[in-house]
């Protein structure tokens, strides 16, 4: 067998399509951490921020540095998907460049020299992949390709193409295989995963989110559902009491609002105000147990200290257990890119601490009040006498045991709270 070397940047999405790549190749490569004797070294990257962008060609310089003779270099992801031969054109070592929708043309990437293939809206929805996974117990499961939103800030339509959605029974039937090969828990990925079913690339029955949750909870043995991310323009009170009371939906939700800002909304094109986000918090926060988390953009353009005062008191209301804040940063082909009202750097850096500021008091509050409180904890991972794993809320929850628990449920009665995960009791 040959050796492949791989590094992923950014989202879930991403680290799926690595694991699409790393099944496709299994026949001929097995993974390696060493760079210095792999045979195929691939980059999947990012391009949803600046930083990943610039990481790209200094991690190419890393690898020419370091790698075997004869070793070949392959460009995948998102930064791939919008560069496509510009990325040949500033460094010539890299042998193939494959986009973020083309997963499943790696082999043929990988045997004509310098090719270069980044069809965003190549059809992948119907290919089945072969399985690759680094968790027993989990995994990641795709349900649409791409995004028909356009959001002002974000390059993704740019990069993973129109939003189509993968049919039913390929959902249905990669799950079964899944859980009979032991997995207990799934996550349901997609750009906006509550737009599931707006369009098909083959003839297939109108089918909702809702109803695709309701038709994978049959799958018996399957124990846990997971999701990432809903749009909340879309988070009807039919999707949300589907999630209420569905007992195999975990009670979790990460539910994205940019800005506490109607007038920043419309600027970003997100599709609902304020007023609606805090009215779909308030018909969340009655499910018992629900923890929350979001994403936050800091000094988009326009952003006045009145709007940021906005995102404040919205963060107050929410009361978010978790939230990932970013300063906004231009992406190349989006519509804000061409914004001029920019917002002074420094401003925007002193919002963003006072937004982290706030948002750890309220995770330290939040963290305080689960002590005492019993969760459902799948158990993963067994080092030196302790047991972890994630709540069905996402907590990340460690415990006294032993590795006979390891994938199994069990509850642990939570003793102390810590910023980035909870200890208890079994
Ligand atoms: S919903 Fe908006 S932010 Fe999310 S991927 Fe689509 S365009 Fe980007």
């Amino acid at each position: 067998m040959k050796k492949l070397y791989i590094e992923t940047l950014g989202c879930l999405m991403n680290i799926k399509d690595s694991d699409h790549i790393i099944a496709e190749l299994s026949d001929e490569y097995e993974l390696t951490s060493n760079l210095k004797e792999a045979d195929l070294i691939i980059l999947n990257t990012c391009s949803v921020r600046e930083k990943p962008v610039a990481k790209l060609f200094s991690e190419i310089g890393v690898f020419n540095k370091k790698r075997k003779k004869d070793s070949k270099i392959g460009i995948c992801g998102c930064t791939a998907s919008h560069m496509g031969k510009e990325i040949i054109k500033r460094a010539p070592t890299v042998d193939f460049v494959i986009g973020s929708r083309n997963v499943s043309r790696i082999k043929e990437a990988i045997n004509i020299p310098k090719t270069v293939i980044t069809d965003i809206n190549y059809d992948e929805t119907t290919y089945l992949f072969k399985e690759f996974r680094t968790n027993k117990f989990k995994d990641y499961v795709n349900i649409t390709l791409g995004c028909d939103k356009k959001c002002s800030f974000c390059i993704v339509p740019k990069t993973r193409g129109k939003e189509i959605s993968i049919p039913t029974d390929i959902i249905i039937n990669q799950i079964q295989k899944l859980v009979d090969n032991g997995v207990k828990e799934v996550t349901l990925l997609g750009q906006n995963v509550n737009g599931y079913g707006k369009r098909f690339s083959v003839v297939h029955k109108k089918i909702n989110f809702t109803t695709l949750l309701q038709e994978i909870s049959k799958i018996e043995k399957l124990e846990r559902i997971r999701f990432t991310s809903p749009h909340p323009l879309h988070a009807d009170d039919e999707f949300i009491e589907e999630f209420a009371s569905n007992p195999k939906i975990c009670k979790h939700m990460h539910f994205p609002v940019q800005s506490g800002s109607t007038r920043i909304l419309k600027k970003m094109r997100r599709g609902y105000t304020r007023e609606w986000y805090l009215d779909r918090i308030n018909k969340l926060r009655k499910i018992p147990n629900i923890v929350i988390s979001t994403d936050i953009i800091v000094g988009f353009p326009g952003e006045t200290d009145e709007d940021f005062e906005n995102t404040l008191d919205l963060v107050k209301k929410a009361e978010f257990e978790q939230m990932f804040s970013f300063l906004y940063s231009p992406r190349p082909h989006t519509e804000a890119a061409n914004y001029t009202d920019t917002v002074d750097k420094e401003v925007a850096k002193k919002r963003l601490y006072k937004l982290q500021a706030l948002q750890k008091k309220i995770v330290e509050k939040k963290s305080e009040e689960k002590v005492g409180k019993t969760m459902k904890v799948l158990i993963e991972k067994y080092e030196n006498g302790i047991v972890s794993g994630k709540s069905d809320n996402f907590y990340t929850v460690k415990a006294k045991g032993d590795d006979s628990l390891l994938g199994k449920i069990i509850d642990i009665k939570i003793k102390e709270p810590h910023l980035s995960s909870l200890t208890g009791e079994i």
